[in-house]
């Protein structure tokens, strides 16, 4: 039996972190111990590392980040857990955000020596508004870090979560000898393994044997342990759920050390699929009628399957393949005959999905991000809010006989979410302007459109900043005031562009009548 086609309750989650943290490196720590994939770095196409996610993105395996989105899937113990990936790159986020509508829970990960970096913040932002429970790793714990109390110190003030810590370090920062289990009172003695190759040995003991192990580092490990507690730092899975706590652990991802650890909380503690609310009130039960949510599109992933996959996430019911389910924007059937798992360059036919799963639909032209489709009792998930972009730019074609191509790279790119696309009559069909909230969202728009479309674009940045949402009189308005533009997204939005906010700031005391609404921003 395929993974899932697997019955047993899922586990599905996101690792986040700052680029560098070790994200790839626990991602395949993760698929090692659950012996998914056979060769470690067969995750993601890193460079140096056999195997690759995409082969249109050579600009990720240069930078050495992954913008591909993929969902890895194991069985571990009474459980199937998956994990949904994120790209690595803050120009990114938006993506990030979509990604995280996909899951019930994220893995954070900080790096022990360089603690909270933008990215962590941005991302833990990101979580807190999604209501997503967030579990942090410390990680890269077998070298010097920095202090785990202040660590703490600035996870409560910095990120407004209380951590409790589930483990402690016992040992100084370069002298790692393992973890205080907080909740048993036991002691996980961390070995080193030469080139972290194999998996370190994890051993097991009571309080009394730590005491003799390891000494004086075991009695002010107990210290901190009983402050942690006294400063009401223990672990509290309401307060966990409701988004106020963040469990944390002292992992090397590297060394496989925290890894088990990892695994057995996601399953005791990380919330489970749930029942779905819906536009209009609804709430679908978990074990309704199927339901699912598209949460990322994209094409091009792998030459020997240039198609277009839509990541949809199981949200109630049973996926059977070949189930006909109805698209609920536009009401009409669709046809699941060719529902994947799809994880790197593995594909393999789902014949069978449940809640928390990912499914990939081939060929599902019709589906865009956002959308829901469902068998049964009619259900509409909220769309996924856009993020403000920041970063506006021309985009013609640079060869006039590819308009076509052009045109339907434009469309495509849009679909995927890549960059938002925005028209006007003014500057007509052929010359849209594109809205990304960071500017590494135009190189992949460069580069795809020339390799996956044959239809090189010349870009040429706008000297606008800020975007507002409007409408038709506040277009109207605008259309004679200076260094204000408003076009049109595909979703049907006015966006009005300023070159900066005081620009927005001096139009609204001109016409203080004049929609002018904030877009959610990407936490920047
Ligand atoms: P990502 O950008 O977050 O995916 O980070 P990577 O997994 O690529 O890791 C970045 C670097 O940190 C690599 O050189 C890893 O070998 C190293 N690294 C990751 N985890 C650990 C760890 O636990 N300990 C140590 N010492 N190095 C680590």
């Amino acid at each position: 039996m395929a993974v899932h086609d697997d019955p047993r309750p899922r586990r599905t989650f996101a690792v986040i972190s700052h680029p560098d943290a070790g994200k790839s490196t626990l991602t395949e720590a993760l698929a090692l111990h659950a012996a998914v994939i056979s060769e470690a770095g067969a995750v993601h196409g890193k460079a140096g590392r056999r195997g690759t996610v995409s082969d249109w993105m050579e600009m990720e395996r240069a930078r050495g980040i992954s913008i591909t989105s993929a969902a890895l899937q194991f069985t571990y113990r009474d459980h199937v857990v998956n994990l949904v990936d994120t790209p690595g790159h803050s120009d990114f986020s938006e993506d990030t955000y979509r990604v995280l509508s996909a899951v019930d829970s994220a893995v954070m990960l900080v790096d022990a020596a360089k603690g909270l970096e933008p990215q962590t913040l941005k991302l833990f932002q990101v979580c807190a508004h999604r209501g997503i429970p967030v579990i942090t790793i410390i990680n890269k714990w077998d070298r010097p870090g920095l202090d785990p109390l202040e660590l703490m110190d600035s996870i409560e003030k910095q990120i407004k979560l209380k951590p409790t810590p589930l483990t402690w370090p016992v040992g100084v920062s370069g002298d790692f000898r393992g973890v205080l289990d907080r909740r048993s009172g036991g002691f996980i003695q961390f070995t080193r393994t030469a080139g972290g190759a194999t998996r370190a040995p994890e051993k097991h003991m009571d309080a009394d044997e730590a005491a003799e192990v390891a000494g004086e580092a075991w009695e002010s490990a107990t210290e901190e342990h009983e402050l942690l507690s006294a400063d009401d730092a223990d672990h509290d899975q309401t307060r966990f759920l409701a988004g106020e706590t963040t469990p944390v652990l002292f992992a090397s991802a590297l060394q496989n050390f925290g890894v088990a650890q990892l695994l057995e909380i996601l399953l005791e503690l990380a919330p489970p699929p749930s029942d779905s609310p819906g536009l209009d009130d609804v709430v679908r039960p978990v074990d309704g009628d199927f339901s699912a949510f598209v949460f990322k599109v994209q094409s091009g992933m792998d030459s020997a399957h240039r198609d277009r996959l839509a990541y949809a996430r199981v949200c109630s019911g049973v996926f059977e393949r070949g189930m006909v389910v109805t698209h609920a924007g536009t009401g009409r059937p669709f046809a699941t005959k060719y529902a994947q798992a799809v994880f790197g360059r593995e594909r393999s036919s789902v014949e069978l999905a449940l809640p928390g799963d990912v499914i990939g639909l081939v060929n599902a032209s019709s589906l865009r991000v956002g959308d829901t489709i469902y068998a049964g009792e009619p259900v509409r998930y909220p769309p996924i809010e856009s993020f403000a972009p920041e970063h506006f730019s021309t985009c013609r074609a640079a060869d006039t006989s590819r308009y076509k191509q052009f045109r339907s790279g434009i469309e495509q790119l849009d679909q995927e979410g890549v960059v938002q696309v925005l028209r006007s009559d003014l500057r007509g069909a052929q010359n849209p302007v594109l809205a990304a909230v960071g500017p590494m969202q135009f190189e992949v728009v460069v580069a795809r459109m020339e390799a996956e479309f044959k239809a090189p674009v010349k870009l040429e940045s706008l000297a606008y900043s800020v975007a507002r949402r409007t409408d038709a009189a506040g277009a109207e308005i605008l259309a004679g005031v200076r260094q204000v533009e408003v076009l049109e997204r595909s979703d049907g939005t006015l966006l009005a562009l300023f070159p900066d906010i005081w620009r927005v700031r001096s139009v609204t005391r001109d016409h203080p009548d004049l929609l002018l609404e904030a877009l959610p921003a990407s936490g920047s």
